[in-house]
Order: C-alpha cells, then structure tokens, then sequence
C-alpha cells in the first residue's frame, strides 16, 4: 500500500468522480468513498453508487404505495393536502436546493430523502402508535427504523438476495434517524434532510389545515413567524389578501427557512474550519435554524400541535384508523391463512406477529379499509 497514491475505488464511473471533485466540498460525501454494498455489484458505466440507490428506491412497490398513506389527513379529508409521497417530493426539492447551495451531494440527499419515510405504515402516526404497541413484545414498531427493513429485506429486486442491496451510506444515514451514531454527528447530506423535512412539515401542514378549515388565516397571522413572513411580503406586495396572501406567505416562510439555514450552516462552517466528513462529525449540528428563527418555528410547531395535530376531526379520523388496524392485526395473527403466502412464510422466519405487523405496514390507507370491509364487514363509524 504507497501512502501517497490517491484512493481509488473501481465500482464508481470516473465520469462521477471528476464531476464530484470538481464541484463538492471536500467535507461533503464524495462517491468515490463509499463503503459500498452488501452484496459487491459491478461498477455502473456512467452513474454514482447515489444515484442507483435513488433509482431503486423510486421503482420499490413501498415508494410508490406512500402516494396512497396519510402524511396528516387521511383521504377522507378530501383531496388537496399533502400525502406522504407529495411530502416526500417537497423533502428532495428543499434538501437538494440546500445540498446544491452548500456544494453537498445531491445525489446521496435525494436518495435519503426518498427513504426518510418510506417506513411509515398508513395513517401516518396513528398507525405506527397501533403497531408499536400490537408488537410491543416482539420490540416495537419504529416507522424510521422499518424504513431499513423495508429497504434490507422486504422489497425484492435479485433473485439471490434479499432488499435493494443499496450503499451503506443510505443505510447509515437513514439509521441516524433512530440511534445516536457512536461516530458523531452524521454527514452533512443527512442534515439537510432532517432540516428539509421540518421546513416540509411546518409550512406544508399549516396550509393543509387552511385549506380544510381547521384554522384561519388570522389565527396563523399571529404567531410571530407567519407575521413577520407575511410583512416581509407586504414590503414587496401591497394589499394581497385571502388565498393570495396565503400563498405569498407560504412562499416566503419557505425561502426564509431555507435562506437561514444556508447562513447558518455557512457561518458555522467557516468558524468551524472544516475540511473533511470527519470534521462534520466532530462538529455541532450544522445545519440547523439560527438563534432567532429557531424560537419562532418551535411556537408555529406547538400551534401545529394543538390546534391541527390534536383537532377534533383529526383525532376522530384517527381512532378509527387505530381501531381497524387493531382489530386487523388481532385478525391476521389469528387467522395467518388470510395473508399472502409470502408474509406466512416470512412468519416462520421472524414470528407470526412481526410478519402481521410488515404486512399491515405496507398497506396503503385504502387497503386497509378495503381488507377490513372484505374480511370483517361494515368500518366502524365515528
Ligand atoms: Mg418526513
């Protein structure tokens, strides 16, 4: 081994290692330091490890069934909010304008960024709350936890192996979402995310609940973050009101996030003198909002919280997706034969519960209701 020569990896295109030591930082994850798959593949002719990753997870049954799971409202709220795959867009779209700004790999964010929630079973937390504690013997149900088992065993793509067989990136990042890593703060790429995905949540549910009246417009304008957020509008936009000021204050609660996270993150990595990604992980969180914005989204959350979160409609809606799961899980476990082969096979493998609950967290909210109509008669009324 010569010290002095460059690490070279041969599963990572050369067309991907140039474009990437052209433009990343050297503290961002470059692909040529992978530590690669589980199952070594070939390398690909022209694409980064990334963007294979990204490719797979876009094609995975589980990806495309979020269009069809709850990120807050459940179908019957109508068809303008947010579902979990609209939110999952939302995500890639922040993170990546983030990643890109700060020089990051783009094509590692987006990978992650798809994977983030790719664990939630339907009807978002009210779902995971029923499984957690149907398997509280068998150690609980994490949707960020079950991302990884989705993505490690549960979806098929080889005949030879079980899961997508992604980059150990993917998964390291992802598993920062559930256990302190021992080796420090996590790469940059997986900061953005979690920070994209709060800009996501607390801009997106805000206006979810506008548009189902849940609140108004006046109740919002007095936490201080939508109040400044819309001053700032009226500096540029007289006399807006209504939808239009809604959707200008929207807008700009957006790009003020995402503005003041780039500032942040930039200050500290000049005060921090970082160079490499172990650098990131000695450092403090980065990417993170400054000291004064901070505050203020903490209180638009607490509103979230109690006024949209804990509604009453809300929570209706949500004891009775809780009670069909329920009953359904109690179901499956009694009667196995009901499922499809595979989960009864799996059953074998892992136990009948943790198989019941990988089945029913793969269901789409419709499913759901659509197996209990089939196999336990008429949904329970609210
Ligand atoms: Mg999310």
């Amino acid at each position: 081994m010569h010290g002095h020569e460059p690490f070279t990896s041969p599963s990572v295109a050369d067309a991907v290692v140039d474009r990437e030591a052209a433009w990343l930082v050297s503290y961002a994850v470059h692909s040529i330091h992978t530590a690669g798959r589980k199952y070594p593949e070939p390398p690909h002719e022209f694409c980064g490890p990334y963007e294979i990753d990204r490719d797979r997870i876009v094609r995975s049954a589980a990806c495309r069934r979020l269009s069809h799971k709850t990120q807050v409202f459940t179908g019957e709220f109508g068809d303008y909010h947010r579902t979990r795959l609209t939110h999952t867009l939302e995500v890639i779209s922040f993170a990546r304008a983030l990643g890109r700004t700060l020089r990051l790999n783009e094509d590692l964010i987006e990978a992650l960024a798809l994977v983030h929630d790719l664990g939630h079973p339907p009807f978002g937390h009210a779902g995971e709350a029923v499984l957690d504690e149907c398997l509280s013997a068998e150690g609980g149900f994490c949707h960020n936890r079950h991302a990884l088992r989705i993505v490690d065993v549960l979806e098929r793509r080889d005949r030879r192996f079980d899961g997508l067989n992604l980059s150990q990136e993917i998964i390291d990042g992802q598993r920062t979402r559930f256990e302190p890593s021992a080796a420090g703060q996590p790469p940059l790429e997986v900061q953005v995310v979690d920070a994209a995905d709060s800009v996501a949540y607390d801009t997106h549910d805000a206006d979810d609940a506008l548009e189902l009246g849940l609140v108004t417009l006046e109740d919002l304008l007095e936490l201080p973050l939508w109040q400044e957020a819309a001053r700032r509008v009226g500096r540029r936009q007289e006399h807006l009101g209504g939808k239009n000021l809604r959707r200008a204050v929207l807008g700009e609660l957006i790009q003020w996030q995402l503005a003041d996270l780039v500032e942040h993150a930039r200050c500290q990595i000049r005060l921090q003198d970082l160079t490499t990604v172990a650098d990131v992980r000695h450092a403090q969180p980065l990417v993170v909002a400054g000291d004064r914005l901070a505050p203020m989204k903490q209180a638009l959350e607490e509103f979230l919280r109690e006024r949209v979160y804990r509604h009453r409609d809300v929570l209706r809606s949500r004891q009775r997706a809780q009670s069909v799961l329920r009953q359904l899980f109690a179901l499956f476990c009694r009667s196995p034969e009901l499922m499809p082969p595979g989960f009864q096979n799996r059953a074998r493998q892992v136990g009948l519960p943790r198989s019941v609950g990988d089945y029913l967290a793969g269901m789409t909210d419709r499913y759901v209701y659509k197996q209990f109509r089939r196999l336990l008669g008429r949904l329970p009324t609210d």
